[in-house]
C-alpha cells in the first residue's frame, strides 16, 4: 500500500526553490494536513495520476471546476478546434455570444453577463458595480465565506459579528477592509443588526448560497429568502456568489435550487469547463452601468478568450437535468456510505451535502457557521487524508474544503472510496 512518491518529492524540492511554497495557490501545498504535495501528470474521468504513476480517485476536481470528469472528449475537441483558429484575438467573437446565451438560458433572473478570467475578478467587479449602483460603500459578507483573493473581501473577522472586518492577509491595509462588515452565516439576525447600524451605507450583501469554502454548509431554511427581504427593505443589493455552486448544485445553480432572486451573480469554476473563466451578471439595468455603456470601468486583455469560451460551452451543453439527477444519485450513495462508515467505527461526524458537493466534519454537532466549522477535529481529518492518499483517494487537502463529485464518479469508484474511507478511519483513530 505504501506508494513511491520519489518523483513528486524531487519536483517539490525544485519547485520550492522557484515558486513560493512550490505552488501557485496555497491550499495545494498540504500545509493544513502535513506532508508534501503531490505533482500530477494526467487525469481522465474521475481518476488522476501523479508523476510517480500512482492512481487516485479525485475529489478535488479542480476545486469543483471539473463536473463532467477530466479530459472530457467534447470539451477537448472544442478547445482543439478553437485553438486551430487562433488562441486569442483581443476582439469580439461569436464564441462569447454562444456562452452568454448558454449561461443566460440557465440562470433564472440573469439578464446580462460579462466574462472575466477568474472568480476573483468576478467578485471584484460585482463589488465595484454594486457600489456604483447604490452610491454606498459598505459590503456585508459572512464569516467563512470566500469571494476570491480581493483585498476588501479578505476578511473573516474572527472577532465576530457586528465588528469591522480585520484583514486576513498581510499587505491588505486596514482601510481596505474598513468598509467590510462581517455577519454570521445562517444567522439573519446578525445581518439585520449590521444593516440597522449602517443605515443607507451598505451597497451589497455578498453570500455563498451554499457555503463551500469552510466545508459544505447548506443554507438554513429561510436564510436566503430572509436575505432577499432584508435587502429589499434596505435598498441593498444581494450579490449571490455562485462561483462554486453555479451549474453544480443544479442546472441553474443554487439560485434555481433554492429559488433565490439575486441582483448580481458571480460565476466561475464550472463555467469554464476547466479553463480560466469567471463571469458576473444580473439585472440589465445594473449591468448597463458597466463600460462601455455605463461609467463602471472593468476590462481584461484575455477576457472572453476563445479557448475558454469554447470549453465552457462544450461543458454546459452536456449538462442536462438528467446529469444533475445522476450526480445527486452518486453523491447520495457516497454520503450514505461515509455516514455508515463513521457509525461503524464509532466516529462522531457530520456529513453535509448539497448535490455533488459535500464534506465530512469530525464533530458531534451539525455545522452551520464558521465557528462550528473551526470547532471540529482537524487532526483526525489530517490523518484520514493521508490514509486515503495511501489507498488511492485524493481529497482536498484541508478539513475546511468541500469534496466534489463529477459525472465520471460511478458506483465502482464510490464504493471503492467508501471502503478506503472506512479502513483509513479505523487506522486514523
Ligand atoms: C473559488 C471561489 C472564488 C474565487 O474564484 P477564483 O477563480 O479562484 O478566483 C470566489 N468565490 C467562491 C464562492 C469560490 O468558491
Amino acid at each position: 500500500m505504501t506508494k513511491s512518491l520519489t518523483r513528486s518529492t524531487e519536483i517539490y524540492d525544485q519547485a520550492c526553490r522557484l515558486m513560493p511554497g512550490g505552488v501557485n495557490s496555497p491550499v495545494r501545498a498540504f500545509r493544513s494536513v502535513g506532508g508534501s504535495p503531490l505533482y500530477f501528470e494526467r487525469a481522465k474521468g474521475s481518476l488522476i495520476w501523479d508523476v510517480d504513476g500512482n492512481e487516485y480517485i479525485d475529489y478535488v476536481a479542480s476545486w469543483g471546476a471539473i463536473i463532467l470528469g477530466h479530459a472530457d472528449q467534447k470539451v477537448n475537441e472544442a478547445i482543439q478546434s478553437a485553438a486551430s483558429r487562433g488562441t486569442s484575438f483581443g476582439a469580439p467573437h461569436a464564441g462569447e455570444v454562444r456562452l452568454a446565451e448558454e449561461v443566460l438560458a440557465r440562470v433564472p433572473g440573469l439578464e446580462k453577463v460579462r466574462f472575466v478570467n477568474s472568480g476573483t475578478e468576478a467578485t471584484m467587479a460585482a463589488m465595484r458595480l454594486a457600489r456604483a449602483a447604490t452610491g454606498r460603500n459598505k459590503i456585508v459578507k459572512f464569516a467563512g465565506n470566500y469571494h476570491g483573493a480581493v483585498d476588501s473581501l479578505l476578511a473573516k473577522a474572527g472577532s465576530g459579528v457586528a465588528t469591522f472586518g480585520l484583514p486576513d492577509s498581510a499587505g491588505v491595509p486596514a482601510e481596505a477592509t474598513a468598509d467590510t462588515l462581517i455577519a454570521r452565516y445562517n444567522d439573519l439576525e446578525s445581518v439585520r443588526a449590521l444593516l440597522e447600524a449602517n443605515k443607507e451605507l451598505v451597497a451589497a450583501v455578498f453570500v455563498e448560497p451554499v457555503a463551500g469554502n469552510m466545508g459544505c454548509i447548506p443554507p438554513a431554511p429561510g436564510f436566503l429568502d430572509g436575505l432577499r427581504r432584508l435587502c429589499d427593505t434596505t435598498g441593498v443589493l444581494l450579490v449571490v456568489d455562485e462561483v462554486m455552486t453555479g451549474f453544480r448544485v443544479c442546472r441553474g445553480g443554487a439560485i434555481e435550487r433554492f429559488s433565490v432572486r439575486p441582483d448580481l451573480v458571480c460565476m466561475g469554476k464550472v463555467i469554464g469547463g476547466g479553463l480560466p473563466v469567471g463571469a458576473y451578471g444580473g439585472r440589465a439595468d445594473l449591468m448597463d452601468l458597466v463600460a462601455p455603456v455605463g461609467p463602471v470601468y472593468q476590462a481584461g486583455t484575455l477576457s472572453g478568450n476563445p479557448l475558454a469560451m469554447a470549453a465552457g460551452c462544450a461543458a454546459l451543453q452536456q449538462l442536462t437535468s438528467d446529469s444533475y439527477e445522476r450526480l445527486e444519485a452518486s453523491a447520495s450513495r457516497l454520503h450514505t456510505g461515509l455516514e455508515e462508515a463513521c457509525r461503524m467505527t464509532g466516529t462522531a461526524a457530520s456529513v453535509q451535502r448539497v448535490g455533488s458537493m459535500l464534506s465530512v466534519y469530525f464533530t458531534d454537532h451539525k455545522v452551520e457557521n464558521f465557528d462550528n466549522a473551526q470547532n471540529t477535529d482537524k487532526e483526525l481529518f489530517g490523518r484520514l487524508f493521508h490514509g486515503l492518499l495511501k489507498r488511492g483517494v485524493y481529497l482536498p487537502p484541508s478539513a475546511l474544503e468541500a469534496w466534489f463529485l463529477t459525472l465520471s464518479h460511478h458506483k465502482v469508484e464510490i464504493d471503492r472510496t467508501v471502503e478506503a474511507f472506512a479502513d483509513a478511519l479505523k487506522e486514523a483513530q
